[in-house]
């Protein structure tokens, strides 16, 4: 089974856009998502643009507000703190990477949590570890909600997590342990990758290794996740090998068009739950 990002997006994007017609009949007022965007990185500027015309079509109030790459940190983090007492916004987020001058700890520990729809603030960190309700990041969410498409009941199942980001491994170990899952975190230090994911009911990878796992690495029948999204001489790859791993799989992400669009719909959908926990107050 290839699992479809693009129509799980296009589900819950569909389902959002129903939702905030009902908020907006209920409160006479929409989510709204305000996006800073500091430079010119090129990824950056294509993610924004999406996050926007996503926001857009839900039916979301959404603004970008654009810096220079050399812009002040002052003027950010005041522009954070103004939009932190503003109604009007939901949601917060500041697209990374910041330029080097811009303290990235700083930035994320100025947003509201309450507004942190990224949830990277330590807040939401330490309210999602602790099991707690919190805004969760959202390629980890997006992961979640396919894993949970292909298998409804994960209690028990072996989970293999590759890598440990702050944004993806960490906040998925703690999705899969919420699940009953038992994880195994592995990283650039583990010392035999191939032995531990064959063991694997459940494979995540968020490398960014192009085709790092194999096909005799995996377990038949498990269920692999490719977080990896890899620019290569023959176009995008995943850190999996796709050619070989999805003759074993049961199910598997393709890249792209796998995690990479829940992404963004699971922004939107993090911005609706912070608008409707502010209702609801
Ligand atoms: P990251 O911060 O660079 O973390 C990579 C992790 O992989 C680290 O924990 C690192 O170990 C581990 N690692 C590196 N080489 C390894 C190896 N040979 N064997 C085992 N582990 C290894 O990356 P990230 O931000 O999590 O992103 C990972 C990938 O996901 C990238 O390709 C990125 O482009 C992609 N991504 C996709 C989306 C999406 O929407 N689909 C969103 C975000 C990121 P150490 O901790 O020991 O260094």
């Amino acid at each position: 089974m290839i699992i479809d990002g693009k129509k799980a997006a296009a589900d819950l994007r569909a389902d959002l856009k129903k939702k905030i017609a009902e908020l907006k009949s209920t409160y006479n007022a929409v989510p709204g998502l305000t996006v800073l965007l500091v430079g010119e990185d090129p990824p950056s500027k294509i993610y924004v643009k999406n996050k926007e015309k996503f926001a857009k079509e839900v039916g979301m109030n959404s603004e970008v507000i654009r810096y220079p790459e050399n812009i002040e940190e002052t003027v950010v983090l005041s522009k954070i703190r103004e939009l932190n007492n503003n109604d009007k916004v939901s949601g917060i987020l500041v697209q990374l990477p910041l330029p080097k001058h811009i303290d990235k700890r700083k930035v994320i520990e100025t947003i509201l949590p309450g507004k942190d729809v990224d949830g990277f603030h330590p807040i939401n960190v330490g309210n999602l570890s602790s099991g707690y309700d919190s805004s969760i990041p959202c390629t980890p969410l997006g992961c979640y909600l396919l894993l949970k498409k292909v298998e409804k009941n994960l209690n028990g199942k072996h989970a293999i997590m590759i890598g440990r980001s702050n944004l993806n491994g960490k906040p998925m170990t703690q999705l899969l342990l919420k699940e009953n899952c038992t994880v195994t975190i592995v990283h650039s230090k583990t010392k035999d990758l191939k032995a531990e994911c064959s063991r694997a009911d459940i494979i995540i990878a968020a490398v960014g290794k192009p085709k790092l796992v194999k096909g005799d690495w995996v377990k038949k029948g498990a269920i692999v996740i490719d977080v990896g999204i890899n620019k290569t001489d023959s176009g995008l790859v995943g850190d999996v090998d796709f050619d070989e791993v999805s003759k074993i799989a049961k199910a598997i992400t393709p890249v792209p068009g796998g995690v990479g669009p829940m992404t963004i719909a699971c922004l939107l959908n993090n911005t609706v739950e912070c608008f409707k926990k502010v209702q609801s107050k």
